[in-house]
């Protein structure tokens, strides 16, 4: 691990301009917890907060720019050089009430005491970037180094206070690739009382973030063993030890926690992978002719348990909608007989700018059942070329691309606004689906005509 002083060199001079300000003034700062985490692991530091024994008002006193973020509660905003640092006052904590947030704040003077009231070792250490000395009263550098995530002092009192916390330990479990101390695991089911104040939105946050990691699995198997699941995401549960049919290795569950970690992408994409299969439980027969198990209609099934599982977490409606089509139009059931037209009709059945991520989570999938599958890839790659193909050659994939359209067919045909107009369009559609040199003004009305009057 670095030496104090490397570290100290890595503090960014504003951040260190900021603690010399308060030197000079009698006062000390410090970098603290997630920043002082990821220095020690050799991460990009995203954000640098800083604790300080000086008072708020005194802070917006020391510094010409300063927002009042969270003054109550000691925060101040300090601009040094146009960025923003968060500036936070030593503190204690009263009684949390609600299993959110602390009744009351106390400032204190003493780094450790401060260190003291932060979730888990590996977040309460403090570096003095002037002095490189660091403060690690619960030896938060020991834990780093054995990958250890471990509350700070007794968890169960740490997880009643502030439900969000078990979250927070499950997202740091794959976020540092580290495991729970068992004493801090066995916290987590006896105080999901707690955890079930936590809003929908700080449970949405932490599983994006958590989508980040390189294997979210890890956080998401603690989730299910320690009943956090329970709580956000039941339907997810249902996946636990159902059989798959023959060409899987794994239960849905370890199927799913598999085609998470492979697929390569966004956390909108991960989530897609993550909840790819939800419907297969609900929708699984044994079949007398094959002697296996099939999932009728599971996709679509699926998207919506997504639609309401997402909804309900409160994702955006852009996020939701992604997941649902993903989930919707995964199952690939490609192979080498469809002609190009069967191609182009499944790019506009999709839509051309889902292709992308549902090639990565195709390929996820297949990665995911844990047998060989090498020819189910390869497949899929012709398929991603032929597509390619088809989007390179800027054929008509929508009504809109096409050669003409509605006041087309309305002037020349004398139709009018209605359902029959929309029925004309997609007719011709279809056929340039079939035929893409049909494509043409002319061609198209006569086509129009000719279904208008048959015969
Ligand atoms: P990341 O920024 O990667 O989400 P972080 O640990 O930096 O992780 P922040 O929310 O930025 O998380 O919080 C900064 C620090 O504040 C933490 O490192 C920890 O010391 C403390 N902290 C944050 N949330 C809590 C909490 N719920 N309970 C106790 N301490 C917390
Ligand atoms: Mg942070």
């Amino acid at each position: 691990m670095p030496t104090g002083a490397e570290l100290a060199d890595a503090v960014p001079e504003p951040a260190r301009e900021i603690c010399r300000v308060l030197a000079r003034a009698g006062k000390r700062g410090w970098v603290v917890g997630g920043c002082v985490r990821d220095l020690l692991r050799g991460r990009p530091v995203a954000d640098w907060d800083i604790c300080t024994d000086a008072l708020p008002h005194e802070l917006q006193r020391l510094f010409p720019r300063t927002i009042p973020t969270g003054i109550e509660h000691g925060t101040v905003t300090v601009l040094m050089n146009r960025q923003p640092f968060e500036v936070t006052t030593l503190r204690g904590e009263g009684a949390y009430g609600d299993g959110r947030r602390p009744g009351s704040v106390t400032f204190l003077t003493d780094i450790d005491a401060d260190l003291a009231r932060r979730d888990f070792t590996v977040n309460a250490i403090a570096l003095d970037p002037l002095t490189a000395a660091l403060a690690d009263p619960f030896d938060g550098q020991g834990d780093l180094a054995r990958g250890v995530i471990r509350a700070v002092g007794e968890p169960r009192a740490r997880f009643s206070e502030d439900g969000l916390r078990v979250l927070r330990a499950a997202r740091f479990v794959s976020t540092l690739e580290g495991t729970l101390d068992p004493a801090t695991e066995a916290a987590i089911g006896e105080t999901l009382g707690t955890f079930r104040k936590v809003s929908p939105e700080r449970v949405r946050d932490e599983w994006m973030k958590t989508m980040k990691a390189r294997a979210p699995s890890a956080s998401f198997e603690v989730m299910r063993r320690t009943g956090i699941l329970s709580v956000t995401c039941p339907e997810l549960l249902e996946s636990v030890g159902h059989e798959q049919n023959r060409w899987h290795a794994f239960d849905v569950w370890g199927h799913a926690m598999s085609c998470l970690d492979a697929c390569e992408g966004g956390p909108v994409l991960r989530l897609a992978a993550l909840l790819h299969d939800i419907g297969k439980p609900r929708t699984r027969a044994f079949s007398d002719k094959t002697q296996d198990y099939t999932f009728f209609d599971h996709e679509r099934v699926g998207a919506r348990m997504c639609d309401a599982i997402l909804g309900r977490l409160r994702f955006s409606n852009d996020e939701r909608q992604r997941v649902v089509e993903l989930v919707k139009h995964h199952l690939i059931c490609y192979d080498d007989s469809w002609s190009d037209a069967a191609v182009r009709r499944w790019i506009r059945r999709v839509g051309q700018e889902l292709t992308g991520d549902l090639w990565a989570l195709a390929r996820a999938d297949a990665q995911a059942k844990g047998r060989p599958v090498d020819e189910e890839l390869a497949t899929l790659e012709r398929l991603v070329g032929r597509v390619e193909g088809v989007l390179a050659a800027g054929q008509a994939l929508t009504v809109r691309a096409l050669a003409v359209d509605g006041h087309d067919l309305m002037r020349e045909l004398g139709m009018r606004p209605g359902r029959q107009l929309g029925e004309t369009l997609e007719a011709l559609l279809q056929a340039v689906l079939d035929d893409p040199t049909a494509n043409e003004r002319e061609r198209l009305l006569a086509l129009a005509r000719a279904r208008l009057a048959p015969g």
